[in-house]
């Protein structure tokens, strides 16, 4: 069942989600060479906590940590750890909040110092069909639309969209229906209404779509190794048209003053 959301719940899942994006924000300016992960957890579940939020993944579904924090070749759900992070490598940060019985969910892949033209590439196709994605979120479209958008994109470039993880309904709940898949044929499955909120969330491999769960339970890894990258927005619609709740403003902001 499809919960839709009156203009005040959305109002409240934008905080959520702005929460998050400022996290994010925060986050962006100690993503370099020598970090660890861990210490990155650590300073988003602080900041999450003194902005009035609780840290929406600690202990959802046992998961240990504030943050997914997905290093190259992990795709999601990667547990913070202690390897130091390196130049030219990729993280992808993977972060969500509950405030006020909502909650906001949230994602962007960082370089960590310079990365290969390849890898640059990746990141930027990824985010773009994230966006193309958005564009069809306007009611009497169908989850279809969305879908094939962004798979279309990313394949066009060569990519393998992974299939095994999908977008989905947010709200009261991280993870409500309907499922949001990054692929899929035009003009099929739900149609989109006003009030639904949506977090879509494209993960996106440079060789192929094909992935593997590691055996902490968590970690899922491309089967090549391939690096893989992952944007993710909650979206709502509002007037028939998309209205994008969280905001990558705070990231870019402190990546252009880095
Ligand atoms: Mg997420
Ligand atoms: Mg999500």
């Amino acid at each position: 069942m499809i919960y839709y959301k009156t203009r005040e719940e959305i109002e409240i899942i934008r905080e959520s989600a702005l929460l998050v994006s400022k996290t994010l924000g925060m986050l962006a300016k100690e993503v370099k060479p020598g970090v660890t992960p861990l210490h990155l957890d650590t300073l988003a579940e602080e900041f999450i906590r003194d902005h009035g939020g609780v840290p929406g993944f600690l202990g959802l579904y046992d998961f240990p940590n504030s943050l997914c924090t997905s290093v190259n070749e992990q795709v999601v759900h990667g547990i913070p750890n202690k390897r130091p992070l390196e130049e030219g490598d990729i993280i992808s940060i993977d972060c969500g909040v509950l405030m006020n019985g909502y909650y906001g969910d949230h994602a962007y892949t960082f370089a960590v110092g310079e990365v290969s033209p390849e890898v640059e590439r990746l990141l930027t196709v990824t985010r773009e069909s994230l966006y193309k994605g958005i564009e069809q979120v306007q009611a009497g479209n169908r989850i279809g639309d969305i879908a094939s958008a962004i798979q279309t994109h990313c394949e066009d470039h060569g990519y393998g969209v992974v299939r095994e993880l999908v977008g989905h309904g947010l709200g009261k709940a991280m993870h409500e229906k309907p499922e949001v898949p990054n692929y899929g044929r035009q003009g099929t499955g739900k149609r989109l209404k006003e009030g639904l909120v949506i977090a879509i969330e494209p993960m996106v491999n440079l060789g192929t779509r094909k992935v593997k769960q590691l055996r902490d339970g968590w970690t899922i890894v491309t089967l090549d190794g391939k690096p893989s990258a992952h944007f993710e927005h909650d979206v709502a619609i509002v007037d028939g048209e998309p209205e994008i709740l969280s905001t990558f403003d705070y990231v870019e902001e402190a990546l252009a003053t880095a």
